[in-house]
Parts: structure tokens; sequence; C-alpha cells
């Protein structure tokens, strides 16, 4: 019996099409357009098709995603094997690892999009969604968490970057590469993360906001005392290098990180965040002694998702540093928030153990 998967379709370039070039694209293809374009699609699988929302993914808000989480944790306990869903490029880092977060169920979760819109020679998007099935169909990334499949390559979305405005090849991992590949027909997975961090959140999650500030070369500060009067819930700051900002600057921090939440991580494209290499005023030591939270290797744009989720589930300064510290290189399955007030390990056996969807319905 083929995989049952579930198409959940957000729009973006993917579903974008322009009937004049010189007016531009606009979202414009149904989830069914999509697979029609790719007939190889239904002979892998059997695809339900859900429209979910039909937006530029730039469009997307927080409560998108907790409702789009919720659907595909619903559809994987009743009726579906694997997901795969589409959206735009321009926010994809962020929107795949809130549903790496937040969906809690080991089936396969794959999300994926495109460069070059269908009107444009060359475009992506079908070649993109057909790997996407074949990932999601071929149940290899199990366990895994949330991917993101683009361009032949399967990616973990806490450590993908969109690296590039324009080129098929924008999407990349580059602190730790791909998690694996698809190879003509065949999907390849090398390497497999030895655990994840899930986070729960309540029944009605309050709003949280969560600001990001990128440290700039001769920057007076400006914007960081803004963003302090802001009313923000939390702060990410994505300083130089290895975690280090301005002397002028460590003041207005201090007083900050003391209000609200305030997580260090980098601007650089990729790498971790120091611990104890510069003491100077300003320089890592400082700041995390100051009060500021390490973002482990976790980028700025992550970092701001993770800070955003494990406020709007409750959850602590003391779980939250942990939180950063693991959410990478956990070694087991840790869930925040709900009722676990700490990071609750679950054996790798347990996890292993959990049922398809098939098995679920008794029909494996
Ligand atoms: N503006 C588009 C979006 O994110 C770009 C894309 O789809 O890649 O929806």
């Amino acid at each position: 019996m083929p995989p049952k998967i579930t198409l959940f379709t957000l729009g973006g370039t993917i579903a974008s099409t322009a009937t004049d070039r010189a007016d531009g694209a606009r979202v414009s293809l149904t989830g069914d357009d999509l697979v029609r374009s790719v007939p190889e699609v239904r002979e892998l699988a059997e695809i339900e098709v859900r429209a979910f929302r039909q937006v530029p993914s730039g469009d997307l808000r927080m409560d998108n995603l907790v409702e789009l989480a919720r659907a595909i944790e619903e559809c994987l306990a009743n009726s579906a094997d694997s997901v795969v869903v589409t959206q735009g490029t321009d926010t994809l880092e962020e929107t795949s690892f809130v549903l790496d977060l937040l969906v809690s169920d080991e089936s396969p979760v794959v999300v994926t999009g495109a460069m070059r819109n269908p009107s444009l020679p060359g475009a992506d998007g079908p070649a993109n969604l057909l790997a996407s099935v074949r990932v999601a169909a071929s149940g290899l990334t199990r366990g895994m968490g949330t991917v993101v499949v683009f361009n032949d390559e399967i990616h973990a979305a806490r450590l993908l970057r969109k690296r590039h405005s324009t080129s098929t090849a924008a999407i990349g991992s580059p602190l730790a590469g791909p998690l694996g590949h698809i190879v003509e027909d065949t999907v390849r997975v090398l390497l497999k993360p030895p655990g994840r961090l899930t986070v729960r959140l309540p029944a009605t999650p309050p709003d949280i906001a969560v600001g990001m500030v990128s440290i700039g070369f001769d920057d007076d500060g400006r914007l960081l005392r803004q963003a302090a009067v802001a009313g923000y819930d939390g702060l990410v700051l994505a300083a130089f290098g290895g975690g280090h900002v301005p002397a002028s600057m460590v003041a207005a921090l201090e007083s900050l990180a003391h209000a609200i939440p305030v997580v260090l991580s980098s601007r650089a494209l990729a790498g971790p965040i120091l611990r104890h290499t510069y003491s100077y005023a300003g320089g890592e030591m400082d700041l995390i002694r100051r009060g500021l939270i390490p973002s482990g290797a976790l980028g700025a744009l992550h970092a701001r998702i993770l800070l955003q989720v494990l406020l709007m589930a409750g959850v602590e300064r003391p779980e939250i540093a942990a939180a950063f510290e693991s959410v990478l290189t956990a070694q087991a399955r840790l869930v925040l928030g709900g009722r676990a007030r700490r990071p609750q390990p679950l054996s790798s056996t347990a996890v292993q153990s959990q049922p398809s969807a098939h098995e679920k319905r008794g029909s494996a």
C-alpha cells in the first residue's frame, strides 16, 4: 500500500505565477495545481492536499504556524504517514524551525519551496516537490524532526540558512552540511541528529514579541536603546563574531538583560558563541557575566524563534539557557513546556518505538 502523505500548501514562489512578466508574479497556484505539475508524485504516495494559506511567506504569523503544527500533529495521528509543506523561502529558516520545535510526532515532516516561480524557465518547484515527496514517502527522516528538502539536499530545519537571495542552491546548512541527498530516485540519509528538543505550548499561548538587533561597525547603540523601550518580551542580539559588542553598549545591555531575556548570538553566517575567550568590556565573557544568555551555535534568526516559542510555553530563565545549550547538540529527546518544567530526556528506544500512522491505523 502506498504511504499516505498530506501536503499543506502555504503559497510562496513555488505557487506564484506571472501572466505578464512586467506585472510580476503573485501567489496563484493551488495545491492541486502543484501536484498536477509533477504527476510522478501520485505514483509515490497517496496525496491529500490541504490549502492552508495562500500568501507570500513574509505574511505568515506565529499563530498561523502554531495552527499548522497542530494540524500536522492531528494528521499524523489519524490519517497520514508523513507530511510535506510548501511555502515561500523568505522565512523558511524560521517557519521550518517553528515546526521542528512544535511537532513532537516522530513521523517525517518535510518543508520545501522554490527560488524560481513556475512562469520562469528552469523553475525548481516541481523538482523540489518531487524530491520532498520522495523523502517523506521513504520514512528515512523519521525521528529527525522537521527537514527542508531543496535542490536535492536534505537539511535539518534547525541548521539551515538561506544563503543567497536568488540562487536555486540558496538553502544550505553552513554549520554541519546536509543530512542527506536525493540521487536519481533514491533518498540517501548520511547523518542523523542524535536527539532533538520539542516544546509543548499551552492551549492558548500568550502573544510574545521578540525583537532582534544586529550590531554594526561604528554602531552608536541608537537602535538598541529604542528596542529597550519598545516593550519586547525578549531580545536577540546578533553580535560581532563569537558574541561581542562595542564597550559603549554593555551598560544598556546589562540593564535590559535584567528586565527581559536577552540572547547573545552572532551576526556571522555560522558558528558558536564563545564562552571563555574574551574578557574585555563587550566581550562574550563580560556579556554573559552581565546576564545575557548565549545562543550556543544557534544563529540569530533561529535564536529569535526559540526564545519566542519558549516564552510562549512559559519556560523560565534557567531552562531557557539550558534549551539554547542543548537545541543543536541534544543526545536524546528533550521536551520543555507544558507540564514538564524541566528538560525531560526520553530514551531513544522510546522514540524509535513510536508507531507510524500506518500502525496507528492498524494498516501497516
Ligand atoms: N517572496 C516569496 C515568499 O517567501 C519568495 C519565495 O517564495 O521564495 O513567499
